[in-house]
């Protein structure tokens, strides 16, 4: 039965295979059990802990997209600082605070929302908090590129990738794709390995498409095509059209006093301490 007490905090703890992950989610299960304010279930929480790292946060929300209105994350990461974790393992006790002291603030990003139509008629949609791909299996990937309903180019190459903006320091930024901060509401399309030369053009560059556009590719051959969402895959065949946009709906994340701003953590992650 759903707890109605709507002073109770309904809290879910997901934690990776790790030893170490396991036991920070058995301090937090014993702590957050034995205060009132907290009732734990995975059932419809209002909090969502996640222990490990960006992948279990990404899988997290995969379990709970269909609740993205009421539910806010929180990660804790054992390892280095993830993009998607506020707190490093030695600061449970802090985690814990913050949830004792919370009065709901959240910090809310945009999600991508992907919309797949089949030739057999059949349309698949999902939710990206990173980004979603689309390439071919057996060839070259031929498809025509439309954004805003302007047929841009016709692409040949591996494949596409549209991220959110949280999504463009993951695989975006390793194809060559902008850093874009995570306020700036707009989705970024991001070639995989196209072929330029004298006859075959794509625009090249990735493109910062705001969030009033959507984006859709058309595959102009037959046969198979792996689409990823964040860290799922799936092959379909004969895909006639797959389109991206901006979703109505946000993440939300637990505001806390640890939420590093999003420029320390690219430098962190990426650059480390250069002053040398
Ligand atoms: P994973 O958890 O091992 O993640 C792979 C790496 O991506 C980790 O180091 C993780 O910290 C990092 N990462 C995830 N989200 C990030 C973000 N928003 N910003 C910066 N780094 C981020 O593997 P998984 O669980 O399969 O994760 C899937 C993600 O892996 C995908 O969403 C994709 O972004 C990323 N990925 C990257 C590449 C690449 O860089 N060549 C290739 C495939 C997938």
């Amino acid at each position: 039965m759903i707890q109605t007490n709507s002073t109770v905090k309904r809290v879910a703890i997901i934690a990776n295979h790790k030893f170490q992950s396991k036991k920070i989610a058995n301090k937090l299960f014993t702590t957050l059990r034995e205060d009132e304010r907290f009732y734990l279930t995975k059932k419809s929480p209002d909090i969502v802990i996640t222990i490990g790292g960006d992948g279990v946060l990404l899988s997290a929300f995969h379990t709970y997209e269909n609740e993205l209105d009421h539910v806010r994350f929180v990660g804790i990461h054992t390892g280095h600082l993830g993009f998607y974790t506020d707190y490093l393992e030695h600061q449970v006790d802090e985690l814990i605070t913050t949830l004792r002291e919370d009065t709901g603030e959240k910090i809310s990003y945009p999600v991508l929302q992907v919309s797949i139509a089949l030739a057999d008629g059949r349309r698949i949609r999902g939710l990206a908090l990173n980004e979603s791909t689309i390439k071919r299996i057996e060839k070259t990937m031929v498809a025509d590129v439309l954004v805003h309903n302007v047929k841009l180019e016709r692409f040949r190459g591996d494949g596409l990738l549209v991220a959110t903006p949280t999504g463009s320091t993951a695989y975006n930024k390793s194809l060559g794709g902008a850093v874009l901060h995570p306020t700036i509401e707009a989705l970024q399309l991001t070639e995989i390995a196209s072929i330029n030369n004298r006859v075959y053009r794509s625009i090249g560059s990735s493109m910062i498409v705001p969030k009033k556009d959507h984006i859709e590719v058309y595959p102009k051959k037959t046969g198979r095509y792996i689409v990823s969402v964040d860290n799922k895959t799936y092959t379909y065949k004969d895909i006639v059209k797959i389109e991206y946009q901006i979703s109505p709906q946000k993440v939300h994340f637990v505001s806390t006093p640890w939420h590093t701003s999003f420029w320390q953590r690219v430098k962190d992650a990426f650059l480390g301490d250069l002053d040398r």
